[in-house]
């Protein structure tokens, strides 16, 4: 079966096809590097790692870009509030710490390396050849020496976000880098610096620095040189961000730009939009300072459907700890099984299939999850039945099965931090619980006896910050 995708642009599921065959060429919008990323910027992020992993499952080879916006107003902002005169070096070191920051956090959350980390600075050149095309053409104008592009120039302008063009302000434009949604203007491509700023370059159209726009369209041509596959990003970039990408590519190149736009909705924390002045503001690194395991947040960002709103509640995250503890604990079952029994007589092959053709239909992972809890009931029941102990080629195609979930999946690599509880035979843990509520009702002898019957079956009890755990004697 092959792949189905969601396309904002035409908004239909589309049959997916590669432009190239075997191939994938995927863009992703990236950061702004002026601050550390919220949960909400690693939705997207896990979304692309999703998508990546599925497209290499089903064999397909990918070549993805992720960008890294290092210029902009805010960009501009921060390396002027560290020193008054920065320059463009001091403006890169400013949002290195920030890209540094940015990569650590992507291994976190084991989002996989892609192959283009692209920086707005580099790409200069590229910009001032599509404003070159775009002025050629007659779709760029100059005012005040920053350049702008003309949307009444351009009669498709609105394809991607399907906006009401009715009132559009013919002329009128903007020189910010974000702006009002509702208010359609012109936008710039250039624009003119002060003589005394030193966050600027000296080109034919001044002295000046790009517009936001400008960059992912540059960084996309200078890269796949020519139309890609699939375009991704959250969904509060399709207008203005996506629709003025399409516009300069398409009017300076006069070719389709991007086959299939992919949009990641919205993260909410309590129900509500994430806002600094809400106090419902997390950065991944607020998260892992307050002691959430990575593996919790990488699985809860994952575990929805990408088109879907997600709402953040602890709740939510512990829970996602319980599903993947669930899977973690069930592949250390198998490793750590004897080799005897009969053969388990399980559609392994079946769940395999299952779960990929559920990730082909517009990357239905909850659906897909439904297949490896599925597996790992079954699987574990299997276990149960024979004593812990596998034939040798049933273990070997288990554990195959385990690693192919995995590589969408992406959580077994932090399994090391979970070894200890997944050797506690549940039954124990049921003993615990007990135990713990006996000593919490001050029932001693009830607790003692349990805590007997625990130390007998080889486990003892250790007491931590968290509460209790059982350890192997
Ligand atoms: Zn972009």
């Amino acid at each position: 079966m092959p792949f189905h995708f969601y396309n904002t642009q035409t908004r239909q599921y589309e049959e997916f096809k590669p432009l190239q065959e075997g191939l994938v060429r995927i863009y992703s919008c990236g950061p702004t590097v002026y601050d550390y990323a919220h949960i909400g910027n690693f939705r997207s992020y896990v979304f692309t790692d999703l998508l990546r992993r599925c497209l290499k499952l089903a064999g397909y080879q990918v070549e993805q870009a992720l960008n890294l916006t290092d210029v902009d107003d805010k960009t501009i902002r921060g390396a002027l509030a560290r020193q008054a005169d920065a320059g463009l070096k001091e403006l890169r070191a400013h949002t290195d710490i920030f890209t540094n920051a940015f990569f650590e956090d992507l291994q976190a959350l084991n989002i996989e390396t892609f192959e283009h980390y692209p920086r707005a600075t580099e790409h200069i050149p590229a910009m001032l050849e599509i404003i070159d095309r775009l002025t050629e053409k007659g779709y760029a104008y100059e005012q005040d020496g920053s350049i702008y592009f003309s949307i009444a120039k351009d009669k498709s302008y609105g394809k991607l976000s399907h906006i009401d063009l009715s009132n559009v302000k013919s002329g009128t434009r903007y020189r910010t880098d974000e702006y009002d949604k509702e208010d359609i203007r012109d936008f710039v491509l250039w624009k003119a610096e002060p003589p005394q700023s030193k966050m600027a370059w000296d080109t034919s159209y001044g002295h000046g620095r790009p517009g936001w726009h400008i960059e992912c369209s540059a960084m996309i041509r200078k890269i796949f040189n020519g139309p890609i596959d699939i375009h991704t990003g959250g969904v509060d970039l399709i207008f203005p961000h996506h629709e003025n990408e399409i516009a300069q590519s398409e009017c300076a190149y006069e070719e389709k730009f991007v086959a299939i736009w992919m949009h990641c909705e919205h993260l909410l924390v309590d129900g509500r939009k994430m806002s600094k002045s809400e106090g419902n503001f997390f950065t991944l690194r607020d998260l892992l300072k307050q002691g959430h395991h990575p593996a919790a947040i990488r699985y809860f960002l994952l575990a929805s459907h990408y088109r879907q709103k997600l709402n953040f509640t602890f709740e939510g995250l512990e829970q996602a700890l319980h599903s993947l503890k669930r899977i973690i604990t069930a592949w250390l079952r198998v490793k750590s099984c004897a080799i005897g029994g009969s053969d388990i007589q399980l559609p392994l092959r079946r769940w395999r299939e299952d779960f990929l053709t559920q990730l082909q239909d517009d990357l239905n992972m909850p659906r897909a999850l439904a297949v490896v809890f599925d597996a790992v009931k079954e699987i574990n029941s299997a276990l149960d039945r024979q004593q812990d102990k596998l034939t040798d080629s049933d273990k070997k195609e288990v554990l195959s099965l385990f690693d192919y979930f995995d590589r969408v999946l992406g959580i077994l690599r932090y399994s090391g931090d979970f070894a200890a509880i997944a050797e506690v035979p549940p039954h124990l843990s049921d003993l615990l619980a007990a135990r713990n509520a006996a000593r919490a009702a001050k029932n001693w002898v009830e607790a003692d006896r349990l805590r007997d019957k625990i130390t007998a079956a080889g486990y003892k009890i250790v007491d931590t910050k968290e509460g209790t755990r059982l350890e192997k004697i």
